[in-house]
């Protein structure tokens, strides 16, 4: 099995300036790996070497990696966490899960939190949703004025330019499912008891919203994929092919920071343990 995540990240990669066509993109993909068994085995060796590569990150610790997850409900961000990110040390990877703005977050820019919350050096920090909230939920239920959704792209463009000319790795994956998919998956939450407490008859409200959602995410993948934070769009129908491309993704992202342990500040023999 050789390891070639340029060819998977350059096939589900929203090109800078490109028109995504969303519409077109696969939420399911059988030519990017052999099978079942294969991909389960790529995803177990990618979260091996993000584990190591995160050690010589925090070594380094001069870099960052921040990966945003985006997705609607049930494509599988908590699940992109368990399946892609199971092998790093707790200290070394930095969650933070982005619901509705309290009291102290609306007084705020929607950026406030969102600043506050990125991955110190050394670490990588996953956003399970994100300031990209502030153009999807928000301009969907249309909770802002169209003028200011509209200046949002341009805005969350500098942010992200601004935290990658200061040493942040900016990697972005929207989960993209099937209606049919999300259907099947809120019918399990209905009929399996240990995933009752995941149902929130809020989603029904936002399933029947699937079009204008899926417009919105179109807007968002055309207007923000840039060079030095790209959007990937990921099939998502199936749990182990959105793992075996997203870590594999994340791995090619460190293996090409090349993270390095910094060299001793000592001579061999200069210290004697007793
Ligand atoms: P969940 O991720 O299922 O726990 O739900 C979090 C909820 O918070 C989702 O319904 C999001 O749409 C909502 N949410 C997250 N960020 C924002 C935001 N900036 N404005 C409004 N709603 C948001
Ligand atoms: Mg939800």
């Amino acid at each position: 099995m050789t390891f070639e995540w340029k060819t998977i990240d350059s096939a589900l990669r929203v090109e800078p300036g490109k028109p995504s066509k969303l519409s077109k993109r696969d939420t399911a993909c059988d030519n990017l790996f052999a099978d079942k068994r294969e991909g389960e085995a790529l995803a177990k060796a990618n979260a091996k070497a993000i584990d190591r590569l995160q050690d010589a990150l925090w070594a380094e610790g001069s870099r960052a990696l921040l990966v945003v997850l985006q997705g609607i409900d049930t494509s599988g961000k908590d699940g992109t966490v368990r399946g892609v990110f199971n092998e790093c040390g707790p200290l070394g990877v930095n969650v933070t899960a982005f619901g509705t703005p309290n009291e102290q977050e609306l007084a705020h820019d929607y950026l406030w939190r969102v600043h506050k919350a990125v991955p110190r050096k050394g670490l990588i920090g996953i956003f399970n949703r994100s300031h990209y909230e502030d153009v999807l939920v928000v301009k969907v239920r249309g909770l802002v004025p169209a003028d200011v959704i509209e200046q949002r792209y341009a805005q969350i463009n500098a942010f992200e330019r601004h935290l990658s000319e200061n040493g942040t790795t900016i990697l972005k994956f929207m989960l993209h499912i099937s209606k049919d998919e999300q259907r099947k998956r809120l019918q399990a939450r209905l009929e399996e008891p240990d995933k009752h407490w995941k149902f929130n008859p809020g989603d029904l409200e936002d399933r029947k919203l699937w079009t204008q959602f899926a417009n919105a995410y179109e807007t968002m993948l055309d207007r923000c994929s840039t060079e030095h934070a790209p959007w990937h769009v990921i099939p998502s129908d199936r749990k182990w092919q959105r793992n075996a491309a997203i870590s594999s993704i994340v791995r090619g992202a460190l293996e090409t920071m090349m993270p390095l342990y910094p060299k001793a500040r000592w001579k061999p023999g200069e210290f004697i343990i007793e």
